[in-house]
């Protein structure tokens, strides 16, 4: 048997023992057969780089066996509220900066000083002179857009109107979309800072991180039956300037159509627990040819998002798939409990 063939036979058998080890151990140990390849083949570049990355793995794997108070934690995010212009916007600079509105989005104070990231991530409300909401590679900057959030309250309130809801509701439906969309946004920062391998859709994969975080770093204050508002309220919005009829650009476009993006959340969501989002088929909204996939497509797209994050998360964590697993079952169980609770704080 060559040594190639033994060191690509010893990569497989590594991965097929991957549930049994923390991620990190097993990404250290391909890293490890990757390296040997290089080796083998005389590729001095590669043989650097692989060695260069088995090195900047140690600590997470040995950081089981030490004091964890000791190892370094994740990269601190930044936060800014930009003062408008126009007049008309200045109720929602001063609902984001009164209220650190980005600083207090649930998921994102989750993962905040989590990960090791080459640079912060800044989050930013200000005036764009547009509707729009965008990561910034150069300024390393996740920027919502006032406009945006006077639009998203607009749109509330027609839903409101319209649909018979009492008070408040436009404010949530505001709410559940900057976070909704400011995550997605992180999702692009991830992706650009930490070179985290997409095949297929930019923006779909960044959709399902959003909704991934939602479901899995809500405020533990928050049943599940608000976290699924909020996730209906951002699917709702995908619809909310749909016309159904779309003309070459939108089907060349970056994005989905808005309609596959509220039918990809519809699925996320029914997938995550199909008994109890029965209804979601049952009232028409996910077709059932769809529905039938979802669980495992739910399944499927958290695992792999926590597989391509675990690699960074700040040895101080002591993070493995399993660990990580436990975590996420522990706050489920925790917010059914406190589910009749109005406050919990
Ligand atoms: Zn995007």
């Amino acid at each position: 048997m060559s040594q190639r063939v033994l060191i690509i036979l010893l990569s497989l058998a590594l991965g097929a023992v991957s549930g049994a080890f923390g991620y990190s151990l097993i990404a250290q140990k391909r890293r490890a057969v990757e390296l040997s390849i290089a080796r083998a083949e005389g590729r001095a570049e590669a043989e650097k780089a692989v060695a260069a990355e088995l090195e900047a793995l140690k600590p997470v794997v040995f950081s089981k066996v030490a004091n964890s108070e000791s190892k370094p934690g994740g990269v601190q995010f930044g936060y800014e509220y930009v003062k408008p212009k126009k007049p008309e916007l200045e109720p929602f600079y001063t609902m984001a900066h009164d209220g650190d509105l980005l600083r207090k989005l649930p998921e994102v104070h989750a993962i905040d000083g989590m990960l090791m990231l080459p640079k912060p991530i800044k989050y930013v409300t200000a005036e764009c002179d547009e509707v729009n909401a965008f990561y910034s590679p150069e300024r390393g900057e996740v920027v919502m857009c006032y406009e945006t959030m006077q639009t998203l309250l607009e749109r509330g309130q027609e839903m409101a109107k319209s649909n018979g809801e009492g008070e408040g509701y436009a404010q949530r439906y505001l709410d559940a979309n900057v976070r909704f969309i400011v995550l997605h946004e992180t999702g692009h920062a991830l992706i650009n800072l930490l070179e985290i391998p997409i095949t297929g859709r930019e923006e779909d994969a960044v959709d399902q991180l959003a909704t991934t975080l939602m479901q899995r770093f809500a405020g533990m204050d928050e049943s599940t039956g608000v976290v699924t508002e909020n996730l209906r309220m951002a699917s709702n919005w995908f619809l909310a300037r749909s016309t159904g009829e779309y003309n070459l650009d939108a089907y060349a476009d970056q994005h989905a159509l808005g309609e596959q993006r509220y039918f990809n959340l519809q699925c996320l969501l029914y997938g995550s627990d199909p008994a109890r989002y029965l209804s979601i088929v049952t009232d028409g909204d996910l077709p059932e040819a769809r529905a039938k996939g979802c669980p495992e497509e739910a399944r499927r797209i958290s695992r792999s998002w926590l597989r391509l994050l675990l690699p960074y998360v700040a040895p101080k964590f002591e993070m493995t798939e399993e660990k990580a697993n436990r975590l996420f079952e522990q706050r489920k169980r925790d917010r059914e409990r406190n589910a009749g609770i109005p406050y919990v704080r």
